[in-house]
């Protein structure tokens, strides 16, 4: 029997979370799995399945019980056909994920964006409650982003709206993983912090504590804080010029779509919390244009590692009307 429940799917480069909500969008459950990085994307889509079927065995639900499904993909989702864009990272070319998703659960699905689902669980459940108007980022391994302006998530042509990662924030500057130079993504993320702490390292001869912990161009974001906390001199360097550059990006983004809220999430900035808050008001409000600091609210994020997963469940919720 139909008991309409949402069931919301955020697949990560590392981890894929599957959290189960009622009709009234609360969450009810959630299990979480390791990304195994295949290069046969049927394979990623076996393994989405998979940790649905373990949410839903966790309350001894069963897919009868569920109306429809809202999955988190780290790419864009191009609104015509509402399946991935070509994401290289997933191995995804030609490969529809929302066909073969919807003949394994036998019900509708719906993509959108991790960032975008990010954004859209602050605002209907969490921190940016209250607000119409939200500009979200997420920093992890990369950095993740989505708009809200008027109540309505800014996806644009194909879909590409809210990479704020994205941003060119330096003229030829750092090499992104995008293939672009300058993005704020290679800055103001894991990725962007290793490649700076190494060059803290081997070029400035900046002392560092870390060295041992990352790992693949990655480090988790609690030896990140720790070494910060620490005032390791190159971590510092690295992390501070990072959230500078967000700060100073963020307060553009305010000149291109003014919202009330800005929301600060993802791993680094639960792991260094109130310094990374503080850093970030200072380069935003130094920047911004044609708006006082005290009309535009900054918060953290407030659903933590859940976010992206209870996004897709509103966004299976609202049956892709996002
Ligand atoms: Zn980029």
């Amino acid at each position: 029997m139909d008991k309409g429940l949402s069931l919301g799917i955020d697949l990560g480069g590392t981890k894929i979370l599957a959290v189960l909500a009622n009709s009234d969008m609360k969450p009810l459950a959630e299990a979480k799995s390791s990304t195994r990085i295949v290069p046969d994307p049927a394979m990623i889509a076996e393994q989405i399945k998979e940790t649905g079927f373990e949410v839903l065995r966790g309350i001894n639900a069963s897919i009868d019980d569920v109306s429809v499904i809202g999955v988190a993909v780290p790419s864009s989702v191009d609104p015509r056909t509402g399946d991935c864009v070509h994401s290289p990272n997933l191995g995804l070319k030609n490969y529809s994920l929302k066909k073969h998703l919807e003949k394994f659960f036998g019900r509708d699905v719906y993509l959108a964006n991790d960032g975008n689902c990010g954004v859209l669980a602050e605002f209907h459940a969490g921190a940016a409650r209250g607000f119409n108007s939200v500009v979200a980022y997420f920093v992890g391994t990369g950095l993740g982003g989505g708009i809200i302006i008027d109540g309505k998530l800014l996806v644009g042509n194909g879909g590409i709206a809210g990479e704020l990662g994205h941003t060119i924030v330096k003229y030829g500057g750092r090499k992104c993983n995008c293939g672009n130079k300058g993005c704020l993504e290679a800055y103001c993320s894991k990725a962007g912090f290793v490649k700076a702490i190494q060059r803290n390292i081997d070029g400035k001869g900046l002392k560092c504590s870390v060295g041992k912990f990352i790992k693949n161009g990655n480090i988790k974001s609690r030896y990140l804080a720790l070494a910060y906390e620490n005032l390791d001199p190159a971590v510092c360097r690295a992390v501070n010029n990072g959230i500078k550059m967000l700060g100073a990006a963020a307060a553009s983004h305010v000149s291109t779509v003014a919202p009330e809220c800005i929301i600060l999430g993802g791993g680094v900035v639960e792991a260094i919390g109130d310094e990374f808050m503080e850093i970030f008001i200072e380069s935003f409000k130094e920047h911004l244009f044609g708006i006082k600091p005290s009309e535009i609210a900054v918060r953290r994020a407030s659903l933590g590692d859940s976010a992206v997963a209870i996004g897709a469940t509103i966004l299976a919720a609202k049956k892709g009307k996002i």
